[in-house]
């Protein structure tokens, strides 16, 4: 059995049922200190507080399973856990089959490490720490189970963070038959192709789908200007929402080879659909120097900010982007602007966009709060799951 011993006092976050436990807070671990190893974790005084998996390498020293003494991790754990992220999706509205969504969003769903995106009847699974990565065919195995009809489970654990915990990236088939090169998916009225081998993260970004759904419905006869556009999805929604012209620009030419795909399977007239490969930050000053205007905006930059160190430099890009972008909008434009760097709260963010509305002249009001979908939810003693967070903007003058 491995156990581990907290220092004095650093039960605290614990008892407040938050799931990490950072090396800094470990006094001692005893037994077997194999990566992903269930592990007894005691207060310093000896009282038993949580069961967790550990990770050795991580600075997250565990990742809590259980908060109850009775509660064993094994496969039927894996299993209800992976029922319940079901049956909340259900509720949702989200229903397994030709629908996109995130079924699985690790520790909101008590499932610490794992992502499920299900793109039709395709699921693709990132394990991105130690504690799950004993679990990866039980995990395949579980799901075939769970959704009967599904065709394939693929794994997209190629993502950096796992070399923290000491993993290896790794990509491929768990079970079933191997996706086609394109699977397609529908989301509220709007049908997608994603690439699973090769797109970002598991190939699509469903955390936007409300918002994607809003930026359709104010854009009826509107000039869009849908930046960092990657495989078209708020052009999309722009387009079926009745723009009048939409410019998808991304510095990542096979990502606007699929928008153009998708372009395509939503019919949407190739005439005003138009594809740009380039750099967000050049594009946008040519723009400005050129006087371009635009009724919409769309800014869905990657993360920015991944470490408290990039904070600064990842803040002034932020507010470089919504200045040109303020500049390029009409009087009565709208924009939509997104951070999904999880250490940029939302105050922060708020206020770089106010500074970035204050140089371009721009007089501005927030007319909607905007965050991540609610197949992203977040455990409510895991403030961490938050990350999604943007505004829509009306300009008035
Ligand atoms: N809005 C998209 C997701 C955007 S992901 C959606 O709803 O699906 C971020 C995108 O920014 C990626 O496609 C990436 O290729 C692109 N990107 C990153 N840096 C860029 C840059 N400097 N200029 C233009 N595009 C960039």
């Amino acid at each position: 059995m491995t156990c581990i011993y907290l220092k004095p006092g650093r039960e605290k976050s614990l008892l407040r049922h938050h799931l990490w436990i950072f090396s800094g807070a470990v006094a001692r671990i005893e037994g077997p200190c194999e990566t992903g190893a269930t592990a007894e974790v005691f207060s310093a005084k000896g009282e038993w507080l949580a069961r967790a998996g550990l990770s050795p390498k991580s600075q997250i020293t565990a990742r809590v399973w259980s908060f109850q003494q009775d509660e064993a991790v094994d496969e039927a754990l894996l299993q209800s856990r992976l029922y319940h992220a079901l049956q909340l999706r259900r509720a949702m509205g989200l229903e397994f089959g030709t629908a996109g969504f995130r079924l699985v969003a690790s520790e909101a769903d008590l499932l610490p490490g794992l992502i499920v995106d299900l793109y039709g009847k395709t699921a693709v699974i990132q394990l991105l720490a130690a504690a799950i990565e004993p679990f990866r065919e039980q995990i395949a195995q579980s799901l075939m189970k769970l959704l009967p009809g599904l065709e394939c489970v693929y794994e997209r654990s190629d993502v950096s963070i796992r070399s923290r915990e000491g993993l290896e990236l790794r990509t491929g088939l768990l079970a079933g038959q191997e996706p086609p090169e394109l699977v397609e998916f529908t989301e509220a009225n709007r049908r997608f192709f994603v690439d699973v081998r090769h797109g970002h993260k598991t190939g699509f970004y469903c955390d936007q789908r409300d918002n994607r759904s809003i930026v359709g419905m104010a854009a009826k006869d509107k000039k869009v200007l849908n930046l960092f556009a990657y495989t078209g999805g708020f052009g999309v929604a722009a387009a079926l929402g009745g723009a009048r012209k939409v410019i998808n620009v991304d510095s990542s030419a096979p990502a606007l080879n699929l928008a153009q795909k998708n372009a395509a399977l939503n019919r949407i007239d190739p005439t005003i659909f138009e594809f740009i490969t380039a750099d967000a930050f050049e594009y946008l000053r040519k723009s400005v120097r050129q006087q371009e205007k635009f009724d919409l905006i769309v800014l869905d930059p990657p993360k920015f900010v991944d470490s408290q160190a990039a904070l600064k430099r990842g803040a002034r890009a932020y507010k470089d982007i919504a200045l040109q972008a303020f500049q390029l909008l009409e009087k009565e434009g709208r924009l939509f602007t997104f951070s999904c760097s999880g250490l940029m709260d939302d105050a922060l963010f708020q206020k770089i966009t106010a500074d970035a509305a204050l140089d371009a002249g721009a007089d501005a009001m927030i007319i909607r709060r905007l965050g991540q979908a609610q197949d992203h939810p977040v455990g409510l003693y895991q403030p961490e799951g938050f990350y999604l967070k943007g505004f829509e903007i009306l300009r008035r003058n």
